[in-house]
């Protein structure tokens, strides 16, 4: 893992990022207005059950 001094690198590698609950795949969104009505499905299992990937980041920082 990458130390946590760059914004830059943060916000590519975490903004718009998920997690698949279900298999722990990383998606990317493009757009996160598509998450409103979840339409957004893990390519690897078609789970509909997504966390951002921020809330990892966060964990870590504390
Ligand atoms: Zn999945």
């Amino acid at each position: 893992m990458a130390e946590r001094n760059n914004p830059v690198a943060d916000a590519r590698l975490f903004k718009n990022v998920y997690v698949c609950r279900n298999c722990n795949a990383k998606i990317r969104i493009s757009n996160p207005k598509l998450l409103r009505p979840i339409q957004v499905r893990c390519r690897r299992c078609g789970g509909q059950v997504l966390r951002p990937k921020h809330k990892e980041l966060r964990k870590l920082k504390v």
